[in-house]
């Protein structure tokens, strides 16, 4: 029997896993897809909110500031990629000067450090291709860039290294309270624990149900993007976002750690917790939209588009609550992301506060290897590693430089790379100009054989996305 048993490894379930991986408890994280970081966490903006956005006096804003602030410090244990590049809303008119003012002023109620509110001059030193028609701006100093999906895979990789287990392709049907203990199920498989934690984004109002809670419901809401290539990356060095509307910060432009340019997101309530596809009508909007704020952006240099769905909980802030030693943590839309490592501590507190005990773990290490480590590496230290492990020296992806040693790297480490996507999403092998085009012949291989399996079960992203489907001649496929 588990302590606790954690359901669903996105962001929000990593860092919670992580946290309580700190003491001396035995902890679950169950998954339902074949990989962690799958959700809302792998398709978003990657913004660590300053905090002026959410609405004063609620479990947003707090988390959101609380987040913001300790997000440096948790992506440089985790060797996740985080750059304070600091965040623009930009305004037009009169209007959207008045909104920027009260945005200036919640930020302060909710304790954002540093804000500042620049003339058109200023701006436009700042940020060369802003839109000769934008009049001014705040700024929000203490804002920055992400890998949301690194956080969360190596939160989880930190708390597996920590005690923690992984069950994935464990998709929770039946929840049942029996003798002071839950029994959660799978189609496949059981576990047992003492407190249960519901971090299953778009799903876990469901999840809430299977319990007997049925106060709160989540509705999916589309986000739609583009991506554009590594040259277009400098075109802006802030996040710029149009001034707010009821459906969230709007579509904004913005740099990403890698170095491309991140467009989008739309916000279109649907009813699919499951659809994540992209429309036209989306990314003709996005089309529009940016190029109203920023000038330069050269659309052409589209290298993929994607689509993530926001958890909007029905209570409009975070649903973050226990009852007979199930919590809820649900509802986490936008700023999620960024509050992640406050939720984690909220919700550590939460479970302390119901009689959960708290023993500090000795020998906890916060701290992990970064994911591309590789290309940090100085002329000397390349070769030197290429010397010991020849397998480094062998470049797999072209457009991202990722080396074989890495591939392996990723397959061998907590939480371990099973898929063509999992290797993507760890090493960015396949996640540049070429989008896997070049690299993912080799990437199936490797899998294949580190996997002792054929390449024929080899997935892009589990269930039966199998790559390769047959053999069309003799030889070669093992
Ligand atoms: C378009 C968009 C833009 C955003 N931009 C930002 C931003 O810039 N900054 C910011 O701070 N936040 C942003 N967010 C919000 C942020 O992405 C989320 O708050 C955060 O990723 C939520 O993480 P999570 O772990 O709660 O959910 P998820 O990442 O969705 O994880 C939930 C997990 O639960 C699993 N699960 C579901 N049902 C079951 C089941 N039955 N059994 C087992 N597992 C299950 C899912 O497979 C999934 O892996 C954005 C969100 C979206 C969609």
């Amino acid at each position: 029997m588990y302590d606790v048993a954690i359901i669903g490894a996105g962001v929000v379930g990593g860092q919670i896993a992580r946290e309580l991986s700190r003491y001396k408890l035995s902890v679950c994280i169950l998954e339902k897809e074949a990989d962690v970081a799958t959700g809302a966490t792998r398709a978003n903006s990657g913004i660590v909110h300053a905090g002026f956005d959410a609405k004063e006096g609620t479990l947003k804003a707090r988390l959101n500031v609380q987040g913001s602030k300790m997000m440096k410090e948790v992506c440089g244990d985790l060797g996740v990629p985080y750059i304070n590049n600091g965040s623009l809303v930009i305004g037009f008119g009169d209007k959207d000067m008045e909104q920027i003012k009260a945005l200036y002023n919640r930020g302060i109620v909710n304790g954002v450090e540093k804000l500042e509110i620049l003339s058109k001059s200023q701006l436009e030193r700042i940020e060369p291709n802003i839109s000769k028609n934008a009049i001014g701006a705040l700024f929000a100093p203490t804002g920055a860039i992400v890998s949301p999906y690194e956080l969360a895979i190596a939160s989880i990789g930190n708390a597996m290294d920590n005690g923690a287990e992984l069950k994935l392709n464990f998709k929770v049907n039946s929840i049942k309270f029996k003798g002071e203990v839950y029994h959660i199920s799978s189609d496949n498989e059981s576990v047992c624990a003492r407190y249960v934690v519901n971090a299953a984004g778009v799903h876990s109002d469901y999840i809430a149900g299977l319990a007997g809670d049925n106060s709160f419901k989540i509705t999916p809401r589309k986000g739609e993007y583009m991506l554009l290539d590594k040259v277009c990356g400098h075109i802006v060095s802030h996040t710029i976002f149009r001034t707010p509307s009821e459906k969230g910060k709007g579509i904004l432009v913005s740099p990403t750690v890698d170095g491309n340019l991140i467009l989008g997101p739309t916000s279109v309530d649907i009813d699919d917790k499951e659809d994540n596809s992209t429309t036209a009508e989306g990314l003709d909007r996005i089309r529009r939209e940016v190029c109203e704020n920023v000038e330069n952006i050269p659309l052409s240099k589209v290298i993929t588009s994607f689509c993530g769905l926001r958890a909007t909980g029905s209570t409009g802030d975070f649903i973050i609550d226990i009852k007979n030693r199930f919590v809820n943590v649900a509802g986490i839309e936008s700023p999620g992301l960024t509050a992640a490592p406050a939720i984690a501590k909220y919700v550590a507190q939460i479970l302390k506060n119901n009689s959960l005990e708290l023993q500090e773990k000795e020998g906890f290490n916060p701290k992990r290897r970064p994911m591309h480590y590789f290309s940090m590496l100085t002329t000397e230290e390349k070769n030197k590693l290429i010397k010991e492990n020849p397998s480094y020296g062998k470049i797999v992806c072209r457009c991202e430089m990722v080396s074989e040693g890495e591939i392996i790297d990723a397959i061998r480490t907590n939480p371990k790379a099973a898929t063509v996507d999992g290797v993507k999403f760890r090493t960015r092998s396949g996640a540049g100009r070429c989008q896997g085009g070049f690299c993912s012949p080799s990437v199936v291989e490797i899998l294949a054989r580190e996997l002792k399996t054929s390449v024929l079960d080899i997935t892009k992203s589990g269930g039966n996305t199998n790559i390769l489907i047959c053999k069309t001649k003799g030889g070669g496929l093992n």
